[in-house]
């Protein structure tokens, strides 16, 4: 931490400020300059509260130096994490796709949604068994049942399957249908549930609350990293900013503002960061573009008709067409999407 004091700041106000750091048990450097003294305030703590040393007097501003997490960090994990799931890698030069419904509504919606999914070479059903609605009179999943659909589908097309919990209550029932445990961007900081994920035994999909910073949004995954579960995924999926043209703003700077400071893999969500069908296509190019390990695409076989999200979902020969485009982009960067197994038209 480096505290810079004010150009007219007294000796007295100095050295208090000294001894408090002292006290908080820091390792002080001072370095008196003509018009300014600096203070080097050397020691880890991760938690200290910067506002302490902030209200002293003659003190002008605070930085940190270090980050306040530890295990997210890329200072404690230089390489790239991968998490392994199920038999798909995220996080290597693979850029992995999850895509299915918002919501799963029928076996044969998630059948037909888990055969183009397969299809077209992506390889984790997504499908919302609990779902988190604004509105309480909205549709609120078919909870365990429709994690069973969603299990059997998967297992019928050899697939990896992702799906939310919104509880603690709701851990158990997840982590035995589903192999990676979404966090929704409401639940962002629920911090009892991160902290129950933290030994959930399975790996954690956490979305960016959306109004969190980037820094939040890794405090979030430290706790989950802290309780002992090391597999972790991060994913953003857009902010709430002033501009109304799309659902939320789709931070795609996000994506190499955390691979610098974290080992975490990020995945980007162009469904809910645009919420507008046509624009989640050109989102997809530009996340891969921008560096992420993966994309999660809502897809529906009638998008026009669906319980949830119809308008962001993509029709599936959109879908192909999307996963033929990212096939391009990613191969241009030295990475590879799967390629198709079939047409999803198929089904
Ligand atoms: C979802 O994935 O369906 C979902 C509700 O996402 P988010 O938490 O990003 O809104
Ligand atoms: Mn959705």
């Amino acid at each position: 931490m480096v505290v810079v004091m004010e150009p007219d700041a007294q000796e007295r106000q100095i050295e208090a400020v000294i001894a408090r750091l002292n006290e908080f048990g820091f390792d002080v450097h001072r370095s008196s300059g003509v018009n300014q003294t600096v203070l080097g305030a050397i020691g880890v703590h991760p938690d200290f509260d910067t506002r302490l040393i902030k209200v002293l007097d003659g003190v002008a501003d605070v930085h940190r130096v270090t980050e306040p997490y530890k295990f997210a960090s890329r200072t404690w994990k230089r390489e790239d994490s991968v998490v392994q799931v199920g038999n798909v890698a995220i996080g290597g030069s693979e850029v992995v796709v999850m895509a299915g419904p918002c919501s799963v509504e029928s076996e044969e919606q998630i059948h037909a949604s888990a055969q183009a999914v397969a299809a077209a070479g992506a390889t984790v059903l997504r499908g919302g068994a609990f779902k988190p609605r604004t509105s309480p009179y909205a549709f609120q999943g078919h909870g365990i049942k429709a994690l069973q659909m969603m299990r059997e589908a998967a297992d019928a097309h050899g697939l990896q399957v992702i799906t939310e919990v919104m509880e603690i209550a709701q851990i158990e029932d997840v982590v035995r249908y589903a192999d990676l445990i979404q966090v929704g961007a409401r639940n962002m900081q629920n911090f009892p549930l991160l902290k129950e994920l933290g030994n959930a035994g399975k790996p954690v999909f956490l979305k960016r609350g959306s109004a969190a910073t980037i820094d939040e949004w890794l405090m979030s995954a430290e706790y989950i990293l802290a309780g002992g579960n090391g597999e972790v995924i991060l994913c953003e999926r857009g902010i709430r900013t002033f501009e109304t043209y799309t659902r939320n703003t789709l931070d795609l700077s996000a994506v190499p503002v955390l691979k610098k400071k974290s080992h975490l893999p990020v995945v980007v969500d162009p469904s809910h960061g645009t919420g507008i069908r046509g624009k989640v296509t050109p989102m997809a190019r530009a996340a891969v573009a921008a560096g992420a390990d993966g994309l999660m695409i809502e897809i529906h076989p009638d998008p026009d008709r669906a319980l949830s999200d119809g308008p962001q979902s993509l029709f599936f020969d959109q879908f192909e067409e999307l996963m033929r485009q990212i096939r391009l982009i990613a191969r241009a960067i030295d990475r590879s999407v799967r390629e198709p197994s079939g047409s999803v038209l198929d089904s």
